[in-house]
């Protein structure tokens, strides 16, 4: 989509540090991080919410979901932990509506979530 900042990102049109990127999805660093490490990964076809997905995306989210994790661990925080969220429309806190994973790690994270 034309005017979403992260198929943006996808594209190459904002200068944005990629961390990894493969054939379906982009990883890269919140631009306002909530904690030491806070990256985002993104599927690079535009979704724009968990509500929207199909069977047909199964194998991209699962791709998404698994970085998150490969992620975590190569940057150390196997074992300490780390927290993986999807935000979904307003009362969750969603502001971009391209399909997000936020990955949080280097802090002790509070449960619950505010
Ligand atoms: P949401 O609130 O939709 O779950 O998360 C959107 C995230 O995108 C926020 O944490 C916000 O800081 C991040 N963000 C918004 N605009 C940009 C940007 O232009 N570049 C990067 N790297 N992150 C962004
Ligand atoms: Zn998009």
């Amino acid at each position: 989509m034309s005017d979403c900042l992260f198929c943006k990102i996808v594209n190459g049109d904002l200068d944005t540090e990629i961390v990894y990127e493969n054939e379906d999805l982009v990883a890269f660093r919140d631009i306002n991080p909530q904690a030491p490490t806070h990256l985002l990964i993104i599927p690079r076809l535009h979704i724009s919410t968990l509500n929207d997905l199909n069977p047909k995306h199964d194998r991209v989210l699962g791709s998404v979901v698994r970085c998150a994790g490969e992620l975590a661990k190569s940057l150390g925080y196997g074992e300490e932990g780390y927290r993986t969220v999807f935000n979904c429309n307003e009362a969750a806190g969603q502001t971009v509506f391209h399909l997000h994973l936020h990955l949080l790690a280097g802090r002790h994270l509070a449960w619950p979530p505010g």
